[in-house]
């Protein structure tokens, strides 16, 4: 942590900035959570220490409970589950995940102290927890949280006051950190870490946050890697300039991003791009070209959009892939008339089809609206935008089933280029997106001599998958950074 230090950000309170320079795939800090834990409802599918998916996971012989990919992640565990086994065995069942992330960061205090940990730049006591900004609905829910906590918390534990365990809900609430799986495909867990808390929000931010879940196979050799975050840096950073990450998506008109802000946060965004609308004019755009649309028009398409969400979201929700598609397709005819490309209604519909299509293997129609996608999102998104990079990777991966080897190569080399400034070049995201650059390029150049052998090495690749099927669409929308509850 000796390339950071905290300062008072004007308007912003506290706030993190850069004493030494930084460029563009640099990590600045990595840091280990000061307590995390998988959602309940993947408990017996995730490893509880480093949060992999695994096929085959150890269960603990004590609580039942707790999995693990084998004795070198449990053992890492024990420290922070030891108090938990015995809880969970008192109990008779686990309580759940947020009582069992309040009950691990208590556990830690207790440990510890609750004072600076080692490389930590803030203690726990010092995060902020908005307590006193929440409704009548939030106040209900905390008060039914403490509840359980204290039907858990062991007796022979420390005895914790009442504002004690609202502060730690209340942290755990608008600074938990939502861990992903090693492809970072589904949302697994949820975790604290102090440092990052101490950065502030931008739209148009200069660094980035990524989980890493660490390479725990490789023990006691210099590759053996422990989970972690990374914050990176997206461009040139100059000492004394302030670091900050993005809590949203960019992918919304300013005015919707305060609100969301505003209202998961608690805070009114001011950053530039908020400020002077940037990209609002894109985001909205219009139909250009001879016949322009009336202002009606678009009004009344953009309305159609949004009811044809909703739609959508049930269709989805209840596997009907087909309905959705039609959906998609019929709004996306209404849509063309009126709206420009980088509208982000638009958008969010081509990005539902190109997605369902690809999991249906319509690979040919969905390749045509994920290239849509894409080009729009590159006039939309900083360029080094680590949601731009899985866009890309996923349109690349279309366009190759496709048979789009050109258009899907470029595209994979782009997304490449992108994941070595947001996740870093050990990321198995990014080795995975290693792997498809080499065989996509192998296939072109076998493409442009030769096309009978590159048939015959397509055939062999779908077989070896190194270029992946794609996953089940879900309905998860991309939550914030953190994962409080919208
Ligand atoms: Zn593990
Ligand atoms: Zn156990
Ligand atoms: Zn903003």
């Amino acid at each position: 942590m000796e390339a950071v230090e905290v300062f008072t950000s004007e308007g912003k309170g506290r706030g993190l900035k850069a004493t030494k320079e930084f460029f563009a795939g640099d990590v600045i800090f990595a840091e280990r959570a000061y307590a995390a834990v998988v959602f309940d409802s993947l408990t017996h599918l995730v490893c509880h220490t480093c949060f992999k998916r695994q096929a085959k996971l150890h269960r603990c012989g004590q609580c039942k409970f707790a999995y693990y990919c084998d004795r070198t992640c449990q053992r890492d565990a024990w420290a922070n589950h030891k108090s938990e086994c015995s809880a969970i065995k008192k109990h008779g069942k686990a309580p759940n995940e947020n009582i069992r992330l309040a009950a691990r960061i208590m556990w830690r205090i207790e440990r510890e102290g609750g004072g600076l940990t080692e490389g930590c730049l803030v203690s726990i006591d010092d995060l902020q927890n908005h307590v006193e900004s929440f409704g009548e609905e939030e106040k209900k829910e905390l008060r039914l949280d403490v509840e359980s906590f204290l039907e858990f918390w062991p007796s022979e534990s420390q005895h914790l006051g009442m504002q004690c365990i609202s502060h730690i809900f209340g942290v755990i609430n608008c600074n938990g950190f939502t861990l992903s799986d090693q492809r970072g495909l589904q949302a697994v867990g949820v975790g604290i870490f102090p440092n990052l808390c101490l950065i502030n929000h931008d739209c148009w931010p200069n660094c980035t946050v990524i989980f890493n879940n660490g390479n725990h196979e490789a023990v006691r050799s210099m590759f053996h890697t422990q989970m972690r975050i990374e914050l990176r840096a997206l461009g040139k950073i100059s000492p004394g300039n302030e670091l900050s990450v993005s809590y949203i998506d960019f992918l919304n008109v300013s005015e919707e991003r305060k609100r969301q802000l505003k209202k998961q946060y608690y805070f009114d965004c001011t950053c530039e791009h908020c400020q002077k609308g940037i990209k609002d004019d894109l985001l909205l755009a219009a139909k250009e070209g001879e016949e322009k649309p009336s202002p009606e028009a678009v009004k009344e398409a953009i309305q159609f959009s949004k009811d044809t969400l909703e739609k959508i979201d049930k269709a989805r929700s209840e596997g009907v892939y087909h309905e959705v598609v039609k959906l998609c397709r019929e709004c996306l005819k209404k849509q063309e008339a009126a709206l420009g490309e980088t509208n982000i209604y638009l958008l969010r519909i081509l990005s539902i089809v190109s997605e369902v299509l690809s999991y249906l293997q319509f690979f040919e129609e969905a390749a045509g609206y994920a290239k849509r996608m894409v080009d729009a999102y590159m006039k939309l998104y900083h360029p080094n935008n680590a949601q731009l990079g899985m866009a890309l990777m996923r349109a690349g991966v279309t366009h190759w089933h496709a048979g789009l080897i050109e258009a899907g190569h470029g595209m994979i080399c782009k997304a490449y280029a992108v994941l070595l400034v947001t996740h870093g070049p050990t990321h198995p995201i990014t080795k995975d997106l290693e792997a498809m650059r080499i065989q996509s390029e192998m296939e072109l150049r076998m493409f442009q001599q030769n096309e009978f052998m590159y048939y015959k090495m397509r055939e062999a690749a779908l077989q070896n998958q190194t270029i992946q099927v794609m996953p089940e669409p879900t309905n998860e929308v991309a939550p914030g950074i953190f994962q409080r509850k919208q």
